[in-house]
């Protein structure tokens, strides 16, 4: 065998065996386990409001375990920047929790109102988001790398009436925008110090003097409790909708997934501002009431290992992005630490290079599990598991309770009919668009004030994911890519339109295009290409006058970090910009069919 067979055939799998495993895994046997497993089943695993009120993620997360013998275990244990630490226990985390509603109560923000952040990793984000729940309200968080402009769209297309933030953030982002945002009524600063700014109030204060009791509100498995925004190809940003029912879903998941057992020690490194950062960083972990470290700080190879170290994590759930960097830094680095406690590692957001499931056997002693799904699925769908065999490279196969399949597309990249259902992709390794059939308690249920859109996005009987996939013979599923132009960097999806439309905005820019391209680290990096109006000459200044003017109005994480001139950009005879295109010609690939190109190179 040679050394390159040998490794690819190391690649293929990675067995397992669970008798070798730490713990027992919640999920043994897959095909059993499918076959018997319902959502009604899941649901009586929680406990619903007492008196049969109804459903509030809140008590399952938090309250329920308040009230019991859980009482005293610690919530979240918060890594301060010195490495030091403090708890809140999911008694105090109820209390305070119970305080945040009350203010918003006081304040007249009621049910279906919604409560924005715009913060990092510190208690009050987590106090909010429970508190809003107990108040009926709805969540929205925000990314707080976004700048102005993508801060000021979706408050105003979330329709925000309270804002949860941070001074410095304030007045860099909301304070040049608030002007435009009639309807954000209250904001509260977490570092007022008994100084808050003009137009916004010190929500310590607020606390202070808020009582800690008072029910947690009735609220229904199908009531919208979460708004999660997410970027298309084309348009404004979508809100995607989420109900109290989900916590279904991120209990089952919690389980199956991420294999939480009740002493775990667990950790997820997504940024609040995204749907994992909710959905595994704030609920299915309380839910499972396990304790869930919050690391204050940003990523920083020697702090994460020292926290994984320190802190004993079991069960770590991070991004491609990060792992690439850690990989990068070195594997001696992981080396110089005791990572003994940790028995799960799983990843999320992008596709995960085989070479870094391998890395982690090496480095940190366990290979890491990919796993798959978006903002509109509330919850991971697809998974390499505890108990089965991995193949690098795979997403791994639906979870109990999810269907799964792949939609054969025509040329044009349409769905295929036959009657009124969609045509499955049934040969192994074939393209198909990756669907699921609805059902899922944490389905979105619409794209806030947008019926349309999100009636397009069901077709055939199958939710259509955007992204295309294979399946393999057994039942894995590969990531290809994404079906549409959306762009996916550092694990953030990031819509060209929005880029474009800022591009547009300076004074020199004609017309603009957005593409992802390719980037070792964050897997993709914004790149735009731009065309001048009559007048303007390209040069180093203008360009880079013209992506920090992006910077300004996007924020880092969304602008390009690229930018090219030219004078015509491709365009079918519709008039739509066909990234496509310009995507193919920057990475030397084929272009495909141009029949409809307007203005050929
Ligand atoms: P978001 O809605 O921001 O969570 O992004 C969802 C998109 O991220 C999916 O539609 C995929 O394009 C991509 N994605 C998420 N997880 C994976 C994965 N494990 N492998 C490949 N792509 C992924």
């Amino acid at each position: 065998m040679t050394a390159d067979t040998e490794s690819s055939t190391r690649w293929q799998t990675i067995r397992k065996h669970v008798a070798g495993l730490p713990v027992r895994p919640n999920l043994v046997d897959y095909d059993a386990t499918c076959a018997t497993f319902s959502w009604d089943a899941a649901r009586h695993a929680l406990a619903g409001l007492p008196g049969g009120r109804g459903v509030n993620i809140a008590y399952e997360a938090v309250d329920r375990h308040a009230a019991g013998p859980n009482a005293d275990r610690e919530a979240l244990r918060f890594v301060r920047a010195d490495g030091s630490t403090h708890s809140l226990s999911y008694a105090a985390l109820a209390e305070e929790s119970s305080r945040f509603a009350s203010v918003l109560r006081g304040l007249g923000i009621g049910r279906g109102d919604r409560v924005f952040s715009l913060i990092g990793r510190v208690p009050e984000l987590y106090v909010a988001v429970l508190g809003t729940f107990k108040n009926a309200s709805v969540f929205c968080p925000l990314f707080s790398a976004f700048g102005p402009e993508p801060v000021r769209q979706r408050l105003h297309l979330g329709g925000g009436r309270a804002l949860v933030t941070t001074r410095a953030l304030y007045r860099k982002k909301v304070a040049p925008v608030r002007d435009s945002l009639p309807e954000l009524q209250h904001v509260f600063l977490v570092d007022a110090a008994g100084d808050p700014e003009p137009g916004t109030l010190d929500l310590a204060a607020l606390m202070r003097d808020a009582p800690p009791y008072g029910e947690i509100a009735a609220t229904q498995p199908e009531e919208m409790a979460l708004l999660h925004f997410t970027s298309g190809t084309t348009g404004t940003p979508k809100g995607a909708i989420h109900v109290h029912d989900a916590v279904t879903a991120h209990y089952a998941t919690g389980l199956f997934a991420l294999d939480l057992h009740p002493d775990d020690v667990y950790w997820c490194t997504a940024d609040p501002g995204w749907v994992t950062g909710t959905s595994y960083g704030v609920i299915a972990p309380l839910v499972h009431g396990v304790t869930a470290i919050v690391d204050e700080e940003e990523l920083d190879a020697d702090r994460w290992y020292r926290i994984l170290e320190e802190q004993k994590v079991t069960v770590w759930y991070t991004a491609p992005t990060a792992l690439r960097m850690l990989m990068k830094s070195g594997t001696e680095r992981a080396a110089a630490h005791d990572l003994s406690a940790l028995r799960f590692v799983a990843s999320v957001g992008e596709p995960l290079n085989p070479e870094v499931v391998v890395w982690g056997q090496e480095a940190l002693g366990l290979p890491v599990h990919d796993n798959w799904w978006q903002t509109e699925t509330g919850g991971i769908m697809i998974a390499n598991l505890v108990a089965t065999e991995i193949r690098p490279g795979s997403m791994g196969r639906p979870l109990p309770g999810v269907e799964a399949g792949l939609v054969a597309r025509d040329d044009e990249g349409n769905p295929v009919l036959r009657g009124n259902e969609a045509l499955l992709v049934t040969q192994p390794d074939t393209v198909g668009e990756l669907a699921l059939r609805p059902g899922w308690p944490s389905m979105f249920r619409g794209y806030l004030n947008e019926e349309e859109r999100y009636r397009r996005c069901f077709v055939g009987g199958w939710y259509l994911t955007g992204d295309l996939a294979k399946r393999d013979a057994d039942g894995y599923y590969w990531f290809v890519g994404r079906g549409d132009d959306v762009i996916k960097s550092s694990g953030h999806l990031i819509g060209p339109f929005e880029v474009e439309s800022s591009l547009m905005e300076h004074e020199a820019v004609a017309e603009a295009a957005a593409i992802g391209i390719p980037d070792p680290v964050a897997g993709q990096v914004v790149k735009a290409f731009v065309e001048l109006k009559p007048g303007f000459e390209p040069g180093e200044h203008l360009r880079l006058e013209i992506i920090g003017f992006a910077r300004k109005r996007l924020g880092p994480a969304v602008a390009p970090r690229e930018l090219e001139f030219t004078t015509s950009l491709p365009k079918t005879r519709s008039g739509k910009i066909l990234r496509r295109l310009l995507k193919a010609r920057e990475l030397g690939l084929p272009e495909g069919d141009t029949s409809t190109v307007e203005v050929p190179r």
